[in-house]
Formats: C-alpha cells, sequence, structure tokens
C-alpha cells in the first residue's frame, strides 16, 4: 500500500469504485472510461509499479483472475471477443503506475465498443524481423 496510489485507495476501499470481484490476492473493479461495454480492470492487491516489478505470484494470480472474470463476461455481454492489455510505462499508454490488466470485451456492434489503437498492422522487414528476434533470444541467455 501506498498513500499516494489511487488503485491501493480503491484495494483499501478509501477511493470508491465498482468492484467485480476479489479474492486474497486480486482485486477487479470497472473501469471508470470504459473503452466497451464491460471494459474493467484486474489489479493486485500488493503494490507494484509495473510489469517490470510485479513479482511472478502476483502476475499469475491477475492473469488467472482476469481469464475467470473474461470466461465469465465475455457471454454473460454478449461480446464477440475479449482483449488483455497492459501498459508499461508511460511511453506504453500508462497512467496509472499500480499494475493492472485491462480486460476489454470486444463486439461487432461498435454502438457497445469504443476502442481503437493506433496500431494498423502492416508487413515488417523479414530480415529486420529475425535479426531483432535473435536480439531478444540473446537477451534471454
Ligand atoms: P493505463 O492507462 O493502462 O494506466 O490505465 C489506467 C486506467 O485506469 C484507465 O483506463 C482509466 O480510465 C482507469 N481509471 C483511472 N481512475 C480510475 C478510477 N478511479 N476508477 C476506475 N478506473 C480508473
Ligand atoms: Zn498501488
Amino acid at each position: 500500500m501506498t498513500d499516494q496510489c489511487l488503485f491501493c485507495g480503491i484495494v483499501a476501499g478509501t477511493v470508491p469504485s465498482v468492484k467485480v470481484a476479489e479474492d486474497e490476492t486480486t482485486y477487479a473493479f470497472m473501469d471508470i472510461n470504459p473503452g466497451s461495454d464491460g471494459h474493467l480492470l484486474v489489479v493486485p492487491k500488493r503494490h507494484s509499479k509495473d510489469l517490470m516489478e510485479i513479482p511472478a505470484d502476483d502476475l499469475a494470480a491477475v492473469t488467472l483472475a482476469a481469464q475467470r472474470i473474461a470466461k465469465a463476461a465475455v457471454p454473460a455481454l454478449g461480446a464477440d471477443g475479449v482483449n488483455l492489455l497492459n501498459c508499461c510505462g508511460a511511453d506504453a499508454w500508462q497512467t496509472v503506475f499500480h499494475f493492472h490488466l485491462h480486460v476489454i470485451p470486444r463486439y461487432v456492434d461498435k454502438s457497445r465498443d469504443r476502442l481503437g489503437l493506433p496500431w494498423v498492422p502492416t508487413p515488417g522487414d523479414a530480415e529486420a524481423i529475425a535479426a531483432t528476434g535473435a536480439k531478444v533470444v540473446a537477451a534471454l541467455g
């Protein structure tokens, strides 16, 4: 728990939220700026800043909770699919620095789905892709 952290406040109950699920390790609540109907966030109760910092057990618990909630929410809301999203770092769109997974139900019906990422897939250079892949493999050791 950190005093300045908005999501620590939500977990502690000092900041209001629309809770959808909770277990020993995780807390899930509706996003106040939903990208689609049913957009929610799953956080670890224990504060971690981001993907780089979160301990493996908390990450596993948050991911499993997100899957459990997505499996219930998608059919219940009549969604056609779902995105799980994590933003790590301000340049990767992170705005709240307490790790969270977005669970974003997706809809063919765009009146229920306002989410649009500014990424338009276009073919990459095959050699550059292979060279970058090799760098990642080398970094993994
Ligand atoms: P990110 O940009 O990945 O850090 O996502 C932060 C998310 O937190 C955004 O989608 C916000 O809409 C959401 N958010 C911010 N404040 C609150 C709040 N008080 N209750 C629920 N969601 C919030
Ligand atoms: Zn926090």
